[in-house]
């Protein structure tokens, strides 16, 4: 988001990393289109003309695609991990048809399915109904209500499987908020890029305030001070999704029933960024179009694949833009209150 700087100046900060079921990137593929029709129809053609091109489904088939080839099994399939009520499943079947153009089928199954008909063999080659798969592909699995013990143990089956995750469960953790919260740590860029003290400078830019609610004196100010200040910033535990974090007199009041517990742990506190709110207007099936008072938020879609310790590919692929109401503190595109948008250059 564009944080909002006293001296009427705006600087982007980082919300969060998602390495896990990023969504979007298929739909958001789509939305120039529809921009630059409804600019022509108007009769704005200059205006059209500016809508930026963005295709992520295509980067982030990719990525897959690369995962597939290192793999290299010409037969073998991706999986793709899906809900059992999937309301997305337009925006999946963008990047699975991207990959299909590059010969390369994808299966589409639920964790209960793979307890049920997956398989290792001895060399830990993962099998599903019978067809050898190179890549796991997750949209599903990044709640906890998402893991029955089925569920649990169909993803330990595909963990310990040689077939390529995206993410295995360590790219999936270090998407936590705990870990940003650590990373933006006095010192610690420092540490992970060594002698690069400008990518370090440039990095540290986009961090908003983080701090770690750990029992302890650091911990103890963090609360007094967002007691104090409710407004300035959000209580986040470790979720995604949408809808989990905490703002104003909710974040306070969670904040003095936790205060004397260990639980307080597992949440961290970030600075609220302030967009400067703008004008826009927000379309929506069963809802008049009326103009509201709008902030956005900028996605980056990134492709990285690694094989052993070697870094394969680390792309920028795309981006999502998301506009809401400023009434909204929380929740995105699939909570029903942000819109799918475009960047509009000038
Ligand atoms: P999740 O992983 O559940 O999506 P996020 O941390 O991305 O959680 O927060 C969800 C939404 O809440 C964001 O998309 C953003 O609109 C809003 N939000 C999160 N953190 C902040 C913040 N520090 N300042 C302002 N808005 C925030
Ligand atoms: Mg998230």
């Amino acid at each position: 988001m564009f944080q909002r700087n006293a001296d009427g100046s705006a600087a982007l900060k980082q919300i969060e990393i998602n390495t896990i079921s990023a969504s979007f990137g298929g739909l958001a593929s789509r939305t120039p289109a529809v921009h630059r029709h409804v600019l022509n129809v108007l009769g704005k053609t200059k205006e059209a003309a500016k809508i930026l091109s963005n295709n992520p489904s295509k980067g982030l088939a990719m990525g897959i695609a690369k995962a597939w080839e290192l793999y290299g099994s010409a037969n073998a399939r991706v999986l793709l991990i899906a809900q059992e009520k999937e309301r997305n499943i337009f925006d999946q079947r963008a990047i699975e048809n991207e990959l299909l153009a590059r010969n390369i089928h994808v299966i589409r199954r639920k964790f209960e399915d793979v307890s049920e008909k997956g398989s290792l063999d001895q060399d830990r080659r993962l099998f599903m109904d019978g067809q050898e798969v190179a890549v796991v592909y997750f949209r599903d699995g990044y709640m906890p209500s998402h893991y029955s013990l089925q569920n649990w143990e169909a993803r330990l089956l595909l963990e310990r499987s040689c077939a390529v995750k995206c993410p295995d469960v360590a790219t999936q953790l270090a998407g936590t908020k705990k870990v940003q919260q650590e990373l933006s740590r006095s010192g610690m860029l420092e540490v992970l890029l060594p002698g690069q003290p400008e990518a370090v400078a440039r990095l540290r830019a986009t961090f908003a305030g983080l701090y770690s609610l750990d029992m302890g004196e650091e911990g103890d100010q963090a609360i007094t001070e967002a007691i104090a200040a409710p407004n300035c910033f959000v209580l986040k535990p470790q979720r995604e999704g949408g809808g989990n974090n905490l703002y104003g007199e909710e974040m306070v009041q969670a904040l003095e029933r936790l205060k004397d517990s260990e639980e307080r742990a597992s949440y961290i506190l970030m600075e609220k960024i302030e967009p400067e709110p703008f004008e826009n207007c927000l379309l929506r099936p069963g809802s008049p179009a009326r103009v509201a008072q709008c902030i956005s938020e900028l996605g980056i879609f990134g492709v990285y694949v690694r094989q052993g310790k070697t870094l394969v590919m680390n792309k920028h692929v795309g981006h999502l833009l998301r506009t809401k109401a400023i009434e909204h503190a929380d929740g995105g595109v699939a909570a029903g209150v942000a819109v799918l948008d475009n960047p509009y250059p000038v």
